[in-house]
């Protein structure tokens, strides 16, 4: 069971991100707010992040589409994990394959990294085809090792993956000395280095949810999805807090609040609060001397600073995990608030890395910091598709 009883839905006041400050002139953030919802719709979503965006440019980008899509969205529009996140977009090359492989077996595990692959060059394509300014990056990330335990760690996973025949053409290895070399961190006992991408997701979703406007999507911002019931065999009743929308077809797109609407889901979607920082650089990581590769830099696999700094203004995205995190998780999901200290030592770990960091001037680094609640899974991957046990037509799309 949940540790959540009650069923939670997002939090009106939520903290606003980098993603969120940068983006507030956006003409449809608050669409339809004052509306009465439809009585009636080819098709609901629920939620406006990446997932419920995506869903409603395909159903609406096809030579048949629905004749009228409806979007509900409890807060302002894509305000969700999307709006929140760490500014990776980050396949997993190699190193899950440990973990999948136990919980799925050898064959799913390869696959699940190669979809992961997958993903970031369809992301490409897709922002490529349609011109979407999300200041979208394709570079070289790496893993830099921190510790002794976790060099060991990442070895037997690299060489496992391997000898399962996984895909390691895209994977380099860079020992000690070269580690720090390019990685600038002091103290690198090794580093793995493969191709990712960082993007500003929310321009993303935005530039994603104008496509689906411009083909007739209706989103209705500030109106929470309460319930949703069947009205007879294929038909549903949502009940929002602006009026009831009756369709045949609800996509809950809600993530970390799956289970609100989905009660069920309780024991198997888990909301976790995770947290992010904007940070100004020193002189020494600006102009010429920006990041040129994004970092996940770690100490073991639950303990970890995530860095990717914007080649568009120099700003780094500061994210991470560690035992402090996991405790403040475990706090009823509400993005409203920052915790101080995670914040602090997530500054001074990026601060003691990284030598050349120096003194910060009156305006150089840690800015503020946001929140966001990830929906997690037992077995570590999405549910996606029908709705088990729910007639289908009732579809559930879920990333975590
Ligand atoms: C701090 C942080 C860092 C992260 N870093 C990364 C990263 O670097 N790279 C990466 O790939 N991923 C990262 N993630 C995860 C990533 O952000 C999410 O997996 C992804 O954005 C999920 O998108 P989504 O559309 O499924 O959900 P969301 O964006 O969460 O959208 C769900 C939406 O549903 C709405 N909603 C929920 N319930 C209701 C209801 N009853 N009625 C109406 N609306 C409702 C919510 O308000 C929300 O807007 C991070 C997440 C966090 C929190």
């Amino acid at each position: 069971m949940s540790h959540h009883d009650e069923p939670y839905f997002p939090s009106s006041q939520p903290c606003l991100s980098y993603w969120q400050r940068t983006t507030r002139h956006w003409s449809r953030l608050t669409s339809g707010a004052n509306e009465s919802v439809p009585q009636t719709a080819d098709v609901v979503i629920i939620g406006s992040g990446l997932s419920g965006a995506l869903v409603a440019y395909e159903l609406l980008y096809n030579p048949s589409p629905p004749s009228n899509v409806v979007m509900l969205e409890a807060r302002e529009v894509c305000s969700g994990a999307t709006a929140r996140h760490a500014g990776h977009c980050r396949p997993d090359a190699y190193r899950g394959y440990s973990a999948y492989s136990a919980k799925h077996g050898s064959e799913q595990a390869i696959k699940i990294l190669r979809h992961e692959k997958r993903v970031l060059q369809l992301m490409k394509t897709f922002i490529e085809t349609h011109g979407i300014d999300c200041d979208f990056n394709y570079s070289k990330t790496v893993d830099v090792i921190m510790s002794q335990h976790f060099l060991e760690y990442v070895k037997r996973s690299y060489s496992d993956f391997d000898a399962a025949g996984g895909d390691l053409s895209d994977v380099t290895w860079l020992e000690s000395e070269e580690a720090q070399k390019i990685t600038r961190v002091s103290g690198a006992l090794g580093a793995v280095e493969w191709t990712a991408a960082t993007l500003h997701s929310v321009k993303l979703c935005q530039g994603i949810l104008d496509m689906a406007m411009d083909l007739g999507l209706a989103i209705f911002a500030n109106t929470t999805a309460q319930s949703v019931t069947m009205v007879r065999d294929g038909l549903w009743n949502v009940e929002s807090s602006r009026g009831t929308i009756t369709t045949p077809t609800v996509v809950h797109a809600t993530n970390a609040y799956a289970s609100s609407l989905l009660p069920f889901l309780g024991s198997i979607i888990q909301p976790l609060r995770a947290q992010a920082h904007a940070v100004i650089p020193t002189q020494a990581f600006t102009g010429q001397s920006l990041l040129t590769q994004t970092y996940s830099i770690r100490y073991s696999l639950v303990d970890f600073y995530s860095v990717a700094q914007r080649p568009r203004d120099g700003l780094i995205i500061l994210g991470g995990a560690n035992e402090e995190i996991q405790r403040d998780r475990l706090n009823w999901p509400d993005d409203c608030s920052v915790n101080k200290s995670i914040a602090s030592n997530a500054i001074e770990r990026l601060r003691s890395a990284l030598s050349e960091w120096k003194e910060e001037a009156e305006g150089e680094g840690l800015q503020y910091g946001w929140t966001g609640i990830l929906g997690m899974t037992p077995d570590s991957v999405p549910l996606i598709g029908a709705v088990p046990s729910l007639p289908v037509g009732h579809t559930l799309r879920l990333i975590q």
